[in-house]
């Protein structure tokens, strides 16, 4: 019978953490259907696409049937929302069902977001809608296709369950597969119970999964938080150099691997704006593009001050070391950041700071003036490199200065080729990607399905594309995103 495969599930979470763990059972769902599900990932974690797509295979990925040993969990953790600290947030609609061996040799958590409400749902009702799954889907497989460290998506399945936001919608769960969910949160919790040894064992458990060398270093827990911080100096240089805007980047919301995590009210910026905010709950704009860094190095001191019992048995010299550890984060991230810029702009290695520096600045102040689409943008001075300057010149509105810009940098001898293959065209634009939710919202998903197919490729520009690599039509208006 091909529609059958034996699963095996381990639960070194559940088992090892038992402080951090409640286990728990996902809601039957009335009636599971597929709504998609990712093959190439399926592969990757040795799991036959064809068992999946079976009632059985549905009843999996939702943890409705799950393997006789399998120990389902609500991880507990806390967090900064919003800068206040919730010292009991948790899975509240999400379960980690155990870990799946990749065929890379690793684990990775099996995870699922909509999956009813657990002793952590507070008012919550423990339930996730077609939609917002659907769009971390999309968005956490663009990003993965772009490069960027992320938790991906293995499947989004249709429960049957009606579901009560402003109107009555379609429920669905999201298979999310992740290098593991420990966040900033999950160690701000164990630093609040004042158990030293359950915060020594998770940061055990984080270095040998994440950072297996870094346990041998004369201070682990100091490499732990030497590795996080640069990491995330890493990943949120990325995020800047595509334009991407997370949203919430809560402490709960900040993983210990690296990985881009909780796609909620996120968005790619078209018109390049520092200022770029889509979630409606971010009325102050806390999280908006231009302040990611700063918010991502508060995130990490929250993570340094528990790990502070960890760090040196004298809290003076912790905080000294936690401190210093810190100060690295602005340089990797600036030292990240340009070296990007300059890949973007097809600048040879070798080419001198001071020469490629200001040609950066000056271009930032210039897409700040104009605010062309910021994406294609980039597409366009590829084309500038070959001689079409035209398309890049018509996005700008001081030609003369940009003109100038283009001397200096075209003297540089930029490389078109190696441009296009790190500038993407094909990105879940926000109009593509609510159109795209939309149609499946109400059965058809044919529009997730051609989107998918664009974004996996985003850098090879294909006949029949050219759809998706426009920005929104001007009747589109300003981006909300409500998740
Ligand atoms: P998020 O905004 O997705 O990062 O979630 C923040 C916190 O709220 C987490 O503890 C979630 O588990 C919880 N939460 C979000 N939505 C729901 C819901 N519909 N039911 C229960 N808990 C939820
Ligand atoms: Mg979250
Ligand atoms: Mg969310």
């Amino acid at each position: 019978d091909i529609a059958h495969q034996t699963v095996i599930l381990e639960s070194q979470f559940a088992r090892e953490f038992a402080e951090m763990a409640i286990p728990w059972r996902a809601e039957e769902a009335p009636d599971p259907q597929l709504l998609v599900l990712n093959e190439a990932l399926a592969d990757e974690l040795g799991l036959d696409p064809a068992f999946l797509r079976s009632p059985e295979g549905l009843r999996l990925l939702i943890g409705n049937a799950l393997p006789a040993e399998a120990a389902p969990v609500a991880q507990a953790y806390a967090g900064h929302q919003f800068g206040w600290y919730s010292p009991r947030l948790g899975d509240g609609r999400a379960l980690l069902l155990g870990e799946i061996a990749h065929t890379d040799g690793r684990p990775r958590d099996i995870h699922l977001k909509g999956s009813g409400r657990t002793p952590f749902a507070r008012n919550g009702d423990g339930q996730a809608v077609v939609g917002p799954m659907l769009r971390e889907y999309i968005l956490s497989e663009s990003m993965h296709a772009l490069n960027i460290p992320t938790t991906r998506s293995l499947a989004v399945v249709g429960t049957g369950n009606p579901v009560q936001r402003e109107t009555l919608l379609p429920g669905a769960v999201l298979t999310r597969v992740a290098s593991s969910h420990l966040r900033v949160g999950s160690f701000q919790y164990a630093r609040s119970t004042d158990d030293t040894g359950l915060l020594r064992r998770l940061a055990d458990h984080a270095l040998s999964r994440h950072y297996p060398s870094a346990a041998a270093a004369g201070n682990p827990y100091l490499a732990l938080l030497q590795h996080v911080i640069s990491a995330q100096a890493a990943l949120v240089a990325h995020w800047m150099l595509a334009g991407f805007v997370h949203g919430v980047m809560n402490t709960d919301n900040m993983t210990i691997s690296g990985e881009t995590i909780d796609y909620g009210p996120c968005a790619f910026m078209e018109g390049f704006d520092p200022g770029a905010v889509y979630s409606s709950i971010d009325e102050a704009g806390r999280y908006a593009y231009r302040n990611q860094p700063l918010v991502a190095e508060w995130n990490l001191a929250r993570l340094a001050e528990s790990l502070l019992p960890l760090l040196h048995a004298d809290q003076e010299l912790a905080v000294e070391l936690a401190v210093e550890a810190l100060e690295a984060f602005r340089s990797q991230y600036s030292a990240a950041w340009s070296a990007g810029m300059k890949a973007k702009l097809g600048l040879r290695e070798g080419l001198d700071d001071d020469v490629t520096s200001p040609l950066v600045d000056e271009l930032v102040a210039l897409l700040q003036e104009s605010r062309p689409d910021y994406t294609s943008f980039f597409r366009h001075l590829s084309e500038a490199a070959r001689g079409q300057a035209e398309p890049a010149r018509g996005m700008m509105l001081d030609l003369a200065a940009f003109d100038a810009w283009l001397g200096r940098w075209r003297a540089l001898t930029p490389d078109a080729d190696a441009m296009d293959r790190i500038n993407p065209l094909y990105i879940p634009r926000n109009h593509l990607v609510e159109e795209a939710l939309t149609a499946a919202t109400s059965g058809d998903t044919g529009p997730l399905e051609r989107l998918m197919e664009a974004v996996a490729s985003p850098y090879d520009e294909r006949p029949g594309l050219a759809h998706y690599a426009a920005p929104a039509p001007e009747s589109f208006g300003p981006y909300r995103t409500f998740c």
